[in-house]
């Protein structure tokens, strides 16, 4: 069975999980986050969600295979046209073992949709956000981390996704509702262009 891949991606605070469930609705595609499994996984207290705590709470990644492991096996379970993911894939060697699970699969990557906003706005979004959720990964120290991170091994896959022709650049700075139109109006052609072919 084909399942379409769409990634949404962009800094901690730009949107990217609310936009990436209203387009997952709009598509009729499930959601996944890799943030959220990790931190039901970490909640849990069992042996991995004690491991997992260790990166968690200084903002660092935890390991390649480890989220690989955990997530591979949900993208095959669900019976679905479609996912949208949000949180991976995060680095170079996350992306190269995606896009040869991918091929394996024969499942297309749609798009890449990118919420672009400045480092300033991240900030300011994620401190309202901490005071609200309480996120042990979201005082300062660590969302400096996690932002440097981003930057560093996130960013860069920008680049490979417009070499494959699937970055579609997005301004994440309007309201969520026109954000979301926007997303969807471009996407929806795409997927019905594919399910064409
Ligand atoms: P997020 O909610 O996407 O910002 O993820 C929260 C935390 O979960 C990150 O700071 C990482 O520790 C971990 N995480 C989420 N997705 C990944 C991934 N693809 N690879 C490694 N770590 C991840």
């Amino acid at each position: 069975m084909i399942k379409n891949i769409v990634l949404i991606l962009g800094a901690q605070g730009s949107g990217k999980t609310t936009q990436g469930k209203l387009l997952a609705e709009s598509l009729h595609y499930k959601f996944i986050s890799t943030g959220e499994i990790l931190r039901e996984a970490r909640e849990s207290k069992n042996p991995l969600g004690l491991k997992l705590s260790e990166y968690w709470e200084k903002g660092d990644l935890v390991p390649d295979e480890l989220i690989e492991s955990i997530l591979f096996p949900i993208l095959e379970d669900f019976d679905v046209p479609g996912f949208v993911i949000d949180g991976y894939p995060r680095n170079l060697n996350q992306l190269e073992s995606f896009i040869s699970f991918l091929d394996l699969n024969a499942w297309p990557l749609i798009d890449a949709v990118y919420l672009e906003i400045s480092r300033e706005e991240c900030f300011a979004r994620i401190r309202k956000r901490a005071q609200i959720e309480m996120r042990p990964d979201e005082n300062d120290e660590a969302v400096a981390h996690r932002l440097d991170i981003y930057y560093h091994e996130t960013q860069p896959l920008l680049t490979k996704y417009s070499e494959m022709g699937k970055l579609l650049k997005i301004d994440g700075h309007p309201s969520p509702d026109e954000i979301h139109k926007n997303i969807v109006e471009i996407v929806n052609t795409k997927t019905k262009l594919h399910a064409d072919d």
